[in-house]
């Protein structure tokens, strides 16, 4: 409804009716859309985030079909929501989504599709060479979430990476649980220092906030 249709007295009136009181004379979405604003930085390591958990999720599918192994299965799901949560950041801050229209296996980022590749073929080795890979997965997951954490100030995304790393930690103990079952050895480390990693294989699975 055009406001030429009202006299200019109501026309007046109904403006000073939409602007809401103590705020600068900013429309409220507007005042809004500025508190959802992210550093250059934050916006990268979200667009990452989303699509590591996305070769976490691409790996454990095509590793559960050459071998069959439960935690696979199970913990592909996980991942799939790791990704869902991710996703829900990027549509709150208005970013895209850079694993739109990407089948499974294929990545816009040329290193973590290098990765995915590298990571498929050491998996084709044996059942162990696969718990591996799922274990080098993980850990690196926990590095990056702990430096994409160390450069957000917005608690929001803080606390889903948190949640994530929490899975992730998870992730680990079960592969490395496997490998031990297999092999009788103990985990060693590949990413993570051998000390940050026995911490958490020591330390019982978590809820992870839910
Ligand atoms: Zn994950
Ligand atoms: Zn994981």
């Amino acid at each position: 409804m055009s406001l030429k249709k009202f006299s200019p007295v109501l026309a007046a009136i109904l403006l000073a009716l939409s602007m809401p009181a103590g705020s600068a004379g900013l429309p409220r979405n507007l005042s809004a859309l500025s508190s959802l604003s992210l550093s250059n930085l934050e916006a990268q390591d979200l667009s990452y985030m989303r699509e590591e958990e996305k070769l976490a999720r691409d790996v454990y599918l095509a590793l559960y079909e050459q071998w069959g192994l439960t935690p696979f299965s199970n913990i592909s799901g996980s991942e799939q929501r790791h990704m869902d949560a991710l996703m829900q950041l990027l549509r709150k801050y208005r970013l895209a989504d850079p694993t739109a229209n990407l089948a499974i296996g294929e990545f816009a980022n040329g290193e973590l599709q290098a990765l995915y590749d590298k990571l498929i073929a050491q998996a084709a080795l044996s059942d162990v060479d696969a718990l591996k890979a799922g274990g080098f997965i993980e850990e690196t997951d926990i590095l990056d979430l702990r430096d994409a954490m160390r450069n957000t100030h917005n608690t929001d995304i803080d606390t889903v990476y948190g949640r994530l790393q929490c899975g992730s930690r998870n992730h680990l103990r079960a592969f490395a649980g496997v490998i031990k079952a297999i092999t009788g050895r103990a985990y060693a480390a590949q990413v993570l220092a051998q000390t940050d990693v026995d911490a958490i294989l020591a330390a019982p699975r978590e809820h992870c906030g839910r």
